[in-house]
């Protein structure tokens, strides 16, 4: 029996020093594609890397020990791994989703819906009635995203989970936003956890990736067999790099996030700026339940500048650190502006309804020093001249 470990022990050493062939302390990567057999009928334990392979297996470990579920399975990328729990769906099942999820997983919904392949409805989380209606509509599935993106929305796991579960649905949350360092839903009552793993996991912006963890054995057994199907699994190469980045995971968005707190605080003092999108300021609207759910407040942030899109302009033209940029979740700090990038696909309406406005700024908090960091934002006041 091994004695249990921390996970940040786990984060740092899984699969270290296992090597029986030469010792070595770091798991070596098998890019082989295919394995020998031993002898007719006697395979051995990896035959087909799109089947199995022993670095990415040994990521899916990791992971799944992490997020505390039964097992998980490595995708190419965080939308195959959305695809790959969408899949599982028969065509007059109900999948209830967030208005303001990821546009991505928006885009992958709308486009199975669609082709017939499922039912959606895309419902305010934080509108306990319309909430209620979708789930007495009897959905199969019921995707969490916490915080939300933009805005940092949080929305309460094991609330939306107990009563998703009593509707007769499985829980999906994706949990890329925090990784399991600082969120792990399956203990909130989720039954599968995705990652876009090109974020924090790997955290180094050079892999694009993404993992699904399940709760119980069967599910992990059948995505398993799915993404062999279908060939959505993640290539050796990819999850030896991310096992890399998961090494540090912990240290990494402790660091961060503390620098994200000390942008937050700055920004919220700043009359030039109507508001500030931080879980971890005690008026936060979510500040509450994510004290409950959150061992972290996360390393992102957003905020509103007065005066609008040109004023955006010259803040993110200015700050010298924050790189214009989409993803998030690297070692490097970037800027994004969500109404001409991320959400530029949303209609002007539908964008300002959901709170998008044109002075709103995403930021990604790195590794940085948090001293230049804060220099970096007091350079893009004091050009945004608001
Ligand atoms: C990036 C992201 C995804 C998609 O992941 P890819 O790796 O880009 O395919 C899904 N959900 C969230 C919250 C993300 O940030």
């Amino acid at each position: 029996m091994a004695t249990p470990r921390a996970p940040q022990t786990v984060a740092a050493v899984n699969g270290i020093a296992t090597d029986t062939s030469f010792g070595a302390v770091t798991p070596p990567i098998y890019l082989s594609s295919n394995f020998a057999f031993n002898g007719l009928e006697q395979p051995r334990a990896h035959e087909y890397t799109r089947t199995s392979n022993p670095g990415r297996d040994l990521l899916a470990d990791t992971l799944a020990q992490l997020e505390g579920g039964a097992g998980a399975v490595v995708t190419a990328s965080g939308m195959a791994a959305v695809d790959l729990v969408l899949a599982q769906l028969a065509s007059d099942d109900l999948v209830v989703a967030p208005h303001d999820c990821y546009g991505g997983t928006y885009r992958l919904l709308m486009a199975r819906r669609n082709k017939g392949q499922f039912r959606v409805a895309l419902v305010d989380f934080g509108d306990a009635d319309a909430l209620a209606a979708a789930l007495a509509d009897k959905p199969a599935l019921v995707l969490i995203e916490t915080p939300s993106n933009p805005l940092m929305r949080i929305v309460d796991v094991r609330a939306v989970a107990a009563r998703a579960h009593a509707a007769g649905a499985r829980v999906i949350v994706d949990n890329t936003f925090l990784s399991p360092a600082l969120q792990r839903p399956i203990l909130l009552g989720a039954d599968f956890v995705i990652h876009s793993t090109t974020k924090y996991l790997n955290g180094h912006s050079d892999v694009v990736g993404g993992a699904v963890i399940a709760a119980d054995k069967r599910d992990v057994e059948a995505l398993a067999a799915w993404a062999n199907i279908v060939g959505t699994s993640g290539a050796p190469f990819d999850a030896y790099l991310t096992l890399r980045g998961v090494r540090t995971l912990f240290p990494r968005i402790e660091r961060q996030q503390a620098s994200a707190a000390a942008i937050a605080t700055r920004l919220k003092g700043h009359a030039g700026v109507t508001a500030v999108h931080y879980p971890g300021l005690p008026d936060h609207p979510g500040h509450a339940v994510a004290k409950t759910q959150q061992t972290g407040f996360g390393a992102m942030l957003s905020f509103e500048l007065r005066g609008g899109v040109e004023a955006a302009r010259r803040f993110v033209g200015a700050t010298g650190i924050f790189i214009l940029a989409e993803s998030l979740g690297g070692v490097e700090s970037l800027v994004a502006h969500p109404s001409t990038m991320t959400h530029a696909s949303m209609d002007a309406e539908a964008r300002h309804a959901a709170g998008i406005h044109d002075g709103l700024l995403r930021l990604s908090v790195g590794l940085e020093a948090e001293a230049d960091l804060l220099a970096g934002v007091e350079r893009g006041l004091a050009a945004a001249g608001v």
